[in-house]
């Protein structure tokens, strides 16, 4: 185990560190980016901008990998909103909950319920900031019409996955973690880690 690779996880969401420990595995070290990081605003104007703005919050700082990530969900009646203003849909301090009522109150009356989760990686070279690898997953599924489970985070608890039929709050956190955007951006990302580390993908 001690020969691990090392990966800081350029996130101060601990919900999010939580998941992606678990969806590595036990193969990779992961670890939270330090305490005192000041994570700039997110003004990008991509999930990738904004995944390279936090992975490069860190990088300067440390050596070794750093992991930046970006997500958001996407409405396709509200034309692809909330997108990357998912964390601030309802303010600049807004909690999960407030986001989720306000997403609400958007979608009443809307027949057309369909919606995405994407989740997109950056690898950067500790010190440099030097781009090394990006990933990117999806998931399709479609909106709820109120909060449903109180598992998860963010707007877990209104988004039901394609071929299921609860949503996200409600599923068992191995479901999630089998199917989910970041699964996927992270099974995407892996190989291409093993090709950097030398040994086969
Ligand atoms: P950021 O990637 O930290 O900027 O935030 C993305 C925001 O998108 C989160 O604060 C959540 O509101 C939402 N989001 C991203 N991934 C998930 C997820 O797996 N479940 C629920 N909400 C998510």
């Amino acid at each position: 185990m001690s020969n691990r690779p090392v990966i800081t996880v350029a996130t101060a969401n601990l919900h999010k560190l939580s998941e992606l420990g678990t969806l590595f595995g036990p193969e990779w070290a992961l670890l939270p980016a330090p305490p005192d990081t000041n994570f700039p605003p997110e003004n990008g104007n991509s999930y990738l901008e904004n995944a390279l703005i936090k992975a490069r919050a860190v990088a300067p700082h440390l050596n070794g990998w750093i992991l930046g990530d970006d997500s958001g969900l996407e409405v396709d009646a509200l034309g692809g909103l909330p997108g990357i203003i998912s964390a601030r849909f309802s303010g600049p301090e807004a909690t999960s909950l407030e986001n989720c009522h306000a997403l609400l109150k958007e979608l009443k009356g809307v027949e057309n319920r369909s919606a995405r989760f994407r989740s997109v990686l950056v690898l950067v070279e500790g010190g440099s900031g030097k781009l090394l690898a990006t990933s990117e997953g999806v998931i399709e599924g479609r909106m709820t019409k109120g909060l449903l489970g109180e598992g998860g985070f963010g707007y877990d608890p209104l988004f039901i996955p394609e071929k299921y039929q609860v949503t996200f709050g409600i599923l068992p956190a191995s479901v999630k973690n089998a199917i989910s955007h970041r699964a996927r951006a992270v099974m995407d990302m892996i190989p291409k880690l093993k090709l950097l580390l030398g040994g086969v993908s």
